[in-house]
């Protein structure tokens, strides 16, 4: 049900012919580069890759982990380089070199954090030319006996960043808008749709994956998967997007960007807009169902029911065996490159 559009069923052995090219080309579209329809989108081209990487190395990296996991202070802080990298603009090795000759005593808690995560690019994109069906299929096969049923109305509100739930809702539009999102966010619009409404992550991918200007399925993947809970080697996390919004967004800065329904209304209600009274939503000239939607499900009941479910899979010896199989096909005896959280 799930299968991507393009069937990846060539071998070696076979060589790809000139018709079944002919054929790739019609999943492809021609961007129109002269009108482009995007103002915010980061320009492409190795020039402005190496502009990003000066900037950064120069000054912005400063506050890198102080500002990483905060959806409108990150833009400015973390590299934005992953749409250069992902697409060949400019290699890793050449932001590794540039980090490595930046790094001081005086900054390497920032600098040493991003080396990490140069690291984790070419760890991922290793994993997933090793084990490429985490493509369609959870890499852990005790989790594909999961099923989840289908939610057209869900994943309809979710695309579109009309779920009730303002945070989630900033982040799916902004990154319509811009093509980026810092790695939180990413995970908390993951969490949410395969936790909070319970869908298969794989109903989550092709969206994504059509608005990240940085696409890198090495990347993309085992992300859907580890932030679906579905890998059985990494930390179970349900984002909780009141308290992200609450601790990433303090002012609600971020939100009322995205957001202009919410923008004119107090910080508290703007993180939590369902908790207004008719009183307060006649005074704020606001009507909460119409103007912005009521949250589409209960929070509290749908984490418990996800946490239930996952915590008790963990223990299950078929996903117990895959783990062990995971950790010993993809990593050698140091294993920090898979706790990639921020
Ligand atoms: C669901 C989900 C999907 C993602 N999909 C992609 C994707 O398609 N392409 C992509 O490049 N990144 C992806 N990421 C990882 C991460 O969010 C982005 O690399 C990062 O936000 C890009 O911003 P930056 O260049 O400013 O990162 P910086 O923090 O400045 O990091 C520098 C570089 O390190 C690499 N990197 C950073 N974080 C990670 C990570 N967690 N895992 C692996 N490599 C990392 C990237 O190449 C990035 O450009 C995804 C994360 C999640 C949670």
């Amino acid at each position: 049900m799930y299968d991507s559009l393009i069937k990846n069923e060539y071998n070696a052995a076979k060589f790809i012919s000139i018709e079944e090219i002919t054929q790739l080309e019609k999943y492809f579209q021609i961007v129109d580069l002269k009108t482009p329809k995007h103002k915010y989108f980061q320009k492409g081209g190795t020039r402005t890759a190496w502009r990003y990487a000066n900037t950064f190395f120069d000054k912005r990296h400063e506050k890198y982990m102080f500002n990483i996991s905060k959806p409108a202070l990150a833009r400015e802080s973390c590299s934005r380089l992953s749409p250069y990298i992902a697409w060949g603009n400019i290699s890793i090795r050449q932001v590794f070199n540039e980090a490595l000759k930046c790094k001081t005593e005086t900054n390497k808690k920032h600098l040493g954090a991003f080396i990490s995560r140069l690291r984790w690019q070419a760890h991922f994109i290793q994993k997933f030319e090793m084990e490429h069906t985490m493509e369609n299929a959870s890499i852990n096969k005790g989790y594909q006996k999961l099923k989840k049923s289908i939610s057209l109305e869900y994943q309809k509100a979710w695309e579109e960043g009309k779920t009730g739930f303002p945070l989630i809702d900033a982040c799916m539009r902004c990154l319509t808008e811009t093509g980026y999102l810092n790695f939180r966010m990413r995970a908390m619009l993951v969490s949410f749709f395969t936790h909070i409404l319970w869908q298969p992550w794989q109903a989550s991918s092709q969206h994504l994956s059509r608005l990240f200007l940085d696409f890198e399925p090495g990347i993309h993947f085992p992300q859907l998967q580890m932030n679906a809970g579905e890998t059985g080697i990494n930390l179970l996390r349900i984002y909780n997007p009141i308290k992200n919004s609450l601790e990433h967004d303090e002012d609600g800065t971020f939100i009322r960007k995205w957001i202009p329904e919410l923008a004119h209304l107090e910080t508290p209600f703007v993180h939590e807009p369902y908790l207004m009274t008719p009183l307060d939503q006649q005074f704020n000239n606001f009507e909460l169902g119409v103007d912005y939607p009521n949250p589409i499900v209960e929070i509290k009941v749908a984490r418990k029911k996800a946490s239930d479910i996952l915590w008790n899979m963990k223990k299950n010896t078929e996903v117990k065996k895959e783990s062990e199989r995971i950790l010993r096909k993809h990593t050698l005896s140091n294993r920090d490159s898979l706790l990639n959280t921020d």
